[in-house]
């Protein structure tokens, strides 16, 4: 049964890794299918993992149209059993439409990969549709890690170093801090834009790994029993971070003041 799955979760939890070993996997059963991306930090019509793999991929413009791509393969006889569709967050929902129809009127397979939400944490268009569509949606299990070791679940942007929370939906940037901006809105912007993945605690209070790092006084770690993130060895960092997410409110502890009163 054909059938349309998306698979998600945030920067650096190897999406591009799995949709490649997905490629690979079906292509070793003797299927054939068209690779799709969309932005990919290594360039046009690419798809990239940061584990080192590069595959080409057919690039997702705004007026490319799914079924006419299939359509167009079809009748010059080349099978295509699916379709491999990375940085599906920045495909509009027509498009996600028509991924969702071939799947129901042509029994392909669609394999989707993307982000969620934005560094606004807004969900994508591309995203949102397919969360709408999706006969199956699969969460990443690859956890990216947040600077205070919790599990990451959402995405910032900085500009020049400073977080924000407000812009372009789309602007491709770097997550590595190497390069310039590659402005893919059609705007070019003024300065440094780079991605980074934090908690949401966190991201709610715009606090980057740089910006952990420049406040002075007690570390921003909760709960209070636990310490300092910068002391403890770096292996139990990630311990701490997961007991951290699932540890419900602790009702006898002193209320927490907000972040403005104690570091503003
Ligand atoms: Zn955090």
């Amino acid at each position: 049964m054909a059938e349309l799955a998306f698979f998600c979760g945030t920067m650096d939890c190897g999406k591009s890794t799995l949709a490649l070993q997905t490629e690979h996997n079906h292509r070793a059963a003797g299927r054939e299918g068209l690779t799709f991306t969309c932005h990919d930090r290594a360039g046009a019509a690419v798809v990239s993992s940061r584990l080192g793999l590069v595959r080409s991929a057919i690039e997702v413009t705004a007026d490319l149209d799914f079924w006419q791509v299939v359509v167009a393969q079809r009748v010059g006889r080349q099978r295509v059993d699916y379709l491999i569709c990375d940085e599906a967050q920045f495909y509009s929902a027509q498009q996600v439409d028509q991924l969702a129809r071939l799947v129901d009127e042509m029994g392909l397979d669609v394999f989707a990969f993307g982000i969620t939400a934005d560094f606004r944490t807004r969900l994508f268009p591309g995203s949102q549709r397919l969360l709408e569509l999706a006969d199956r949606v699969q969460v990443l299990q690859v956890e990216a890690l947040c600077w205070c070791g919790a599990r990451a679940t959402h995405n910032a942007r900085t500009h020049d170093g400073v977080m924000v929370v407000e812009g372009a939906q789309v602007i491709v940037g770097d997550t590595r801090g190497a390069s310039g901006p590659t402005p893919a809105d059609g705007e070019r912007q003024v300065g440094r834009i780079e991605y980074e993945v934090l908690c949401r605690r966190h991201h709610m209070r715009r606090m980057t790994r740089a910006g952990a790092h420049a406040v002075t006084g007690p570390p921003d770690v909760l709960p209070s029993d636990v310490l300092p993130i910068d002391v403890m060895p770096i292996d139990v960092r990630s311990q701490v971070g997961r007991s951290q997410v699932g540890r419900p409110q602790d009702s006898a502890s002193p209320p927490r003041r907000p972040y403005a009163d104690r570091h503003g």
